[in-house]
């Protein structure tokens, strides 16, 4: 037997008592005549004195010879410590070792697998295993199972049934590029790997399952943005004879559920709000609502001046910064700096002080009185103290950019807070989305999803303006989920197919399958999907979801321990009937 307790386990309790125990060397402090050694596994720490005088000698002449990482095996007496360590658990107690058997050695490793670490991200990647080691790190992994587990056992208490669908499968579209996969026995074709499961839930849902999920991966060849994953984790939902209303309240039930259970946070309802006032009030649709500086518009009271700049704006909107009154000329500077960074790319700033006295003093003082800027300050609820900045130009871009400024304010004001949580539904997302690339018209969500009743007409005249039975769940400024009513019958997938640009042929050879299986009584379903280890990172206090990953992909897609993705040699290739021109 490896051990007869874990090394987070022991206690007062336990001392007089003859233990065996596994695990890492973490430290070692060797005197000579006595030698201490922390021995570490997933439970905790025990100290273990090997004592020149009650140590037999060949077990101090091994103890002598341990080294960092050394996996070993002792036996030994539970001892009351001399000096206790009051920050562990085993902190009394100490194992007078009597046998020790060395049962793997260990090179000396790259960096100090303790909490606090030298090692550089890089490296600690390259040797992911022995991050793994670490407390911080490993605590996240155990914390992504537990909200997992809670996941699952509320869902399937729920009536969901969890299903595996296929990862070779054919593309599903949800916006990004398809991994592909070539398939050795079908010369000259590819399988692709799922973005999302979105077709089979809908097929599960044609097959009578009702409620189904799964917590399954999900693959999309995006450039990748910080902080993506090219293969990610969703929770994966479906539902049928389901109205949006029965949707949001069954997830919005789960997120409550979670935040209870991880947390202990108790929320009430979440807030609805529609994707139109998202974009009006914060310029996002996924606005951070645990604080303010909600977007005044300023069109009505600052249009009426000879001010061109904001004359020709098809928006001028402000918010107000509190307290920002007290940045200095300099800091005002860098700030309008800031958003004329290409990343933010707003073409100035103009300013408002509000001063203790009531009074206001602004960059635009030429043109505008005080009786204009108070107008200003009414619009953005700015206060005595406050800074009102105002971004102006095309409506789209110039939400945009202030929300870019909003979240960067908060940042530096110190108003995302971890542990709030501000949970938000946001609907009525418009169904279509104009692509400036190809000059037509996208799906939104994706070309499943279901206009609001009555609107299929809108799409001939007004596409833009077609709203979708499409929802997100936004936490703390985060998409953590989204998802939408279906269509679920033949006539309306085939003229949405038609409407975003396939060919009837093109349609059925992608979608064929579904669009058969819709004939043959599909019912009335919707669903959600919410992205796991987000929702995990920010349950876990933390926005970067890497952390939570046991084995992430870098900024460049790679997995640097194993170093994949990797060439693969000729023979494979030709057994995939595949030849390779690389670009010059
Ligand atoms: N398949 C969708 C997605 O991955 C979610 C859904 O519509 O249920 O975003």
């Amino acid at each position: 037997m490896y051990r007869t307790h874990s090394n987070g386990e022991l206690r007062d309790k336990n001392i007089n008592t003859q233990v065996t125990l596994s695990g890492w060397v973490q430290k070692i402090r060797d005197k000579g005549f006595m030698v201490w050694v922390d021995l570490r596994d997933r439970y905790g720490i025990t100290q273990l004195i090997f004592d020149e005088e009650r140590t037999p000698k060949e077990v101090m002449d091994k103890a002598s010879k341990l080294g960092r990482e050394f996996v070993i095996q002792v036996t030994g007496t539970v001892i009351e410590r001399e000096s206790k360590n009051p920050n562990i658990p085993t902190g009394d107690i100490e194992i007078l070792v009597s046998e020790v058997t060395v049962l793997n050695t260990s090179l000396t490793p790259p960096f100090t697998i303790e909490d606090k670490t030298d090692g550089g991200d890089d490296l600690r990647m390259k040797y992911r295993y022995l991050d793994i080691r670490r407390n911080p790190v490993r605590n996240k992994l155990v914390f992504r199972h537990k909200v997992t587990m809670a996941v699952r056992n509320y869902l399937s208490e729920k009536d969901f049934v969890e299903v595996e669908t296929p990862y070779l499968i054919k593309s599903t579209p949800e916006g990004a590029r398809d991994f592909v996969v070539p398939s050795r026995m079908n010369e000259g074709q590819f399988y692709a790997l799922p973005q999302s499961p979105q077709t089979f839930k809908q097929l599960l849902m044609v097959g009578g399952m009702d409620k189904y999920f799964q917590i399954v991966k999900c693959f999309r060849d995006e450039d990748l943005r910080a902080d993506r994953q090219p293969e990610f984790t969703q929770i994966d939902c479906e539902m049928t004879f389901v109205e949006q209303e029965d949707i949001l309240n069954t997830f919005e039930g789960l997120t409550r559920h979670l935040l209870k259970e991880i947390n202990n946070v108790e929320i009430g309802d979440f807030p609805r709000m529609t994707y139109d006032e998202a974009m009006r009030r914060y310029g996002n649709d996924k606005p951070d609502i645990r604080f303010g500086m909600e977007f005044g518009e300023l069109n009505a009271v600052a249009q009426h001046k000879d001010f061109n700049v904001f004359n020709k704006a098809e928006l001028v909107a402000g918010i107000a910064v509190p307290g920002g009154n007290s940045y200095s000329r300099k800091e005002i500077d860098k700030l309008i700096d800031w958003v004329k960074r290409p990343q933010v790319g707003a073409m100035g700033m103009v300013y408002v002080r509000c001063n203790d006295d009531g009074s206001y003093k602004s960059s635009v003082d030429k043109f505008y009185d005080q009786d204009d800027l108070a107008k200003w300050a009414e619009a953005t609820g700015a206060k005595a103290g406050d800074l009102i900045c105002v971004l102006s130009g095309e409506m789209n871009k110039t939400r945009t950019q202030l929300s870019a400024l909003r979240m960067e304010m908060a940042e530096r004001l110190n108003l995302r807070k971890a542990d709030e949580f501000a949970p938000l539904w946001v609907i009525d997302f418009p169904l279509l989305e104009w692509d400036e690339e190809t000059e037509r018209y996208h799906a939104m969500h994706h070309p499943f999803t279901s206009p609001k009743p009555g609107q299929m007409e809108l799409l001939k005249t007004n596409p833009g303006a077609v709203k979708a039975n499409a929802y997100d769940l936004v936490l703390n400024g985060n998409e953590i989920g989204g998802g939408s009513i279906r269509i679920h019958d033949k006539e309306t997938q085939s003229k949405m197919f038609d409407y975003l640009g396939f060919t009837p042929e093109e349609a059925k050879a992608q979608f064929g399958f579904l669009m058969d299986a819709f004939q043959y009584g599909a019912p009335p379903h919707g669903g959600i999907a919410f992205g796991l280890d987000r929702l995990v990172a920010i349950l876990g206090g933390q926005e970067t979801i890497r952390d939570f990953i046991a084995f992430p992909k870098n900024n460049a897609g790679r997995d640097v321990m194993i170093d994949a993705p990797a060439p693969i040699d000729k023979e494979q290739l030709k057994e995939l009937n595949l030849s390779l021109t690389l670009k010059p």
